[in-house]
């Protein structure tokens, strides 16, 4: 690692580091007799501590073996994180501040509403800004991740149409949509009706209007589509949708094309969900939670899940919903991505959101501009906040990137294109940061294929066989 002499990748495991005996806490001997162990938990609750095999080691050796494992992390904290559809922006720090006030982060799920005031009027003032920000009737809070909020949203249009004594069996699902979209749509029986793309990279209109009839539940679209280009026919597809009965589902995890800008509720769209690890600065990327609320229109708004946060004297939860799909999940176990979701839209304010989107669209059309000598662009249509290229070795060039400290763009999708490398910087990255990142494109488009094909070298690992780690998964430490 030239010029990166910090980097240690020899790392042993936690269980290699240390000696028999050592320790980084001092626990209280156990003050209960076995017995009444063994009677408060059964025979075989107690473990024998010498049965299990821990790793034994000081407090020193283990902050610092942790704090060498972080530094080979690739975040958002030390990179530009070009992942496309993903919306990898920078979270800030305010939304981690209050995120952690104790009042919030201290909660318990089991508290009366009486005790919960001020997060409930939290989570009222956030349904109230995602539903002014997205043009809806009303909002829940409750699916925990955008394919959560699909599901939910399917589930009320469902719901609707057997409220209305009817059973329909087919969902129409563009081509380039989001894997998570015909995955729920199936997940409901419904038979995926598919519509090519256009030439300019929007769906098909004659023939969407040839598969439209009245045994479509509805459409499943996402705007701007996941090529970055706005569908400009929206209006007219959900006009059409309504006029055979169905509803539209809007696929939200694009929105930060669109704040301040244009709501997908006045376009007609019935439902949507919001990625608020998205859109609005929550983290995401770890694996941890995520949130997912979902936008309805008037006409949904009887089906959303229960409870409802609801004002009347106080705040309270609102069970007594006789259409409602029931609940999605049990608690509010990401409460804090609406903490942060929350602070972050305090923070910027309306004329600041419709700014967030202005450079995101901005930031992807600079990108655009710059690249598009190098790598071939399938669809000349104006792009909003993230532009699609393709390339013959696509696999080779997102290898070549890491090399260069990038994260590789999302690659091979959407799949309506052969090669995709799908681009989205966001708002913020400076101009200093896209330069960097439009460099390391070019230098990896000019390399020598062969040698690309070796890459990434500068990592703890080079090129990974790709299915290996879910086809032969080694999960356990093998003690010896
Ligand atoms: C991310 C994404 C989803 C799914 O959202 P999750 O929160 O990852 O479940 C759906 N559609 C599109 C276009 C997305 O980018």
């Amino acid at each position: 690692m030239i010029g990166r002499t910090n980097f240690d990748f020899a790392e042993n495991l936690s269980f290699e580091h240390g000696s028999p005996g050592r320790s980084g806490v001092d626990l209280p001997a156990v003050s209960m007799p076995d017995a009444a162990v063994r009677d408060l938990l059964g025979e075989h609750a107690r473990l024998e501590s010498d049965a299990l095999v821990l790793p034994e080691c000081s407090e020193p050796e283990i902050n610092r073996h942790y704090t060498r494992l972080s530094r080979w992390n690739f975040s958002i904290d030390t990179n530009t994180y070009p992942l496309g559809s993903c919306t990898m922006k920078y979270n800030p720090r305010i939304n981690e501040w209050a995120g952690r006030l104790p009042g919030f982060a201290n909660l318990h799920p089991y508290l009366p509403e009486s005790r919960l005031q001020g997060a409930l009027e939290l989570m009222w003032d956030l349904q109230n800004y995602l539903a002014e920000i997205g043009g809806f009737e009303a909002v829940s809070l409750q699916p925990a991740a955008g394919a959560h909020g699909e599901f939910t949203g399917v589930m009320m249009i469902q719901a609707a149409l057997k409220a209305r004594g009817e059973t329909r069996t087919k969902m129409i699902v563009p081509h380039s949509a989001h894997g998570t979209n015909p995955a729920t749509a199936a997940f409901f029986g419904y038979e995926i009706v598919n519509v090519e793309s256009g030439p300019d990279g929007l769906i098909d209109m004659a023939e969407f209007k040839s598969k439209l009839d009245n045994q479509c539940a509805g459409i499943m679209i996402t705007n701007p589509n996941t090529l970055g280009l706005f569908e400009k026919n929206i209006s007219e597809i959900c006009k059409l949708v309504h006029e055979y009965g169905g509803f539209v589902y809007g696929d939200g995890a694009n929105l930060n094309a669109l704040m301040g800008m244009a709501r997908p509720g006045d376009f007609g769209i019935d439902v949507m969900h919001f990625n608020l690890h998205k859109t609005f600065t929550t983290p995401h990327g770890g694996g941890g939670p995520g949130c997912g609320a979902v936008g309805v229109s008037k006409a949904l708004e009887p089906f959303l899940p229960i409870p409802v946060v609801a004002k009347g004297k106080g705040y309270y939860f609102d069970t007594h919903r006789p259409q409602s799909i029931g609940r999605v999940r049990s608690f509010y176990g990401n409460f804090g991505m609406m903490v942060r979701a929350f602070t972050y839209i305090r923070e910027l304010g309306g004329e600041g959101l419709k700014q967030a989107s202005e450079r995101a669209v901005l930031n992807a059309n600079y990108v655009k501009a710059r690249l598009k000598k190098y790598y071939h662009l399938p669809y000349k249509t104006d792009c909003l906040h993230e532009v699609v290229f393709t390339h013959k070795n696509t696999l080779d060039i997102a290898k070549g990137l890491i090399d260069r400290g990038m994260h590789p763009p999302t690659i091979y999708f959407p799949l309506i294109v052969s090669g995709a490398l799908m681009i989205e910087p966001t708002e913020t990255e400076s101009k200093e940061e896209l330069d960097n990142l439009c460099e390391a494109f070019i230098e990896v488009a000019q390399e020598d294929p062969e040698k690309l094909k070796g890459a990434p070298i500068h990592t703890a690992l080079g090129r990974l066989n790709e299915a290996q780690a879910a086809r032969n998964p080694i999960l356990v430490y093998q003690h010896v």
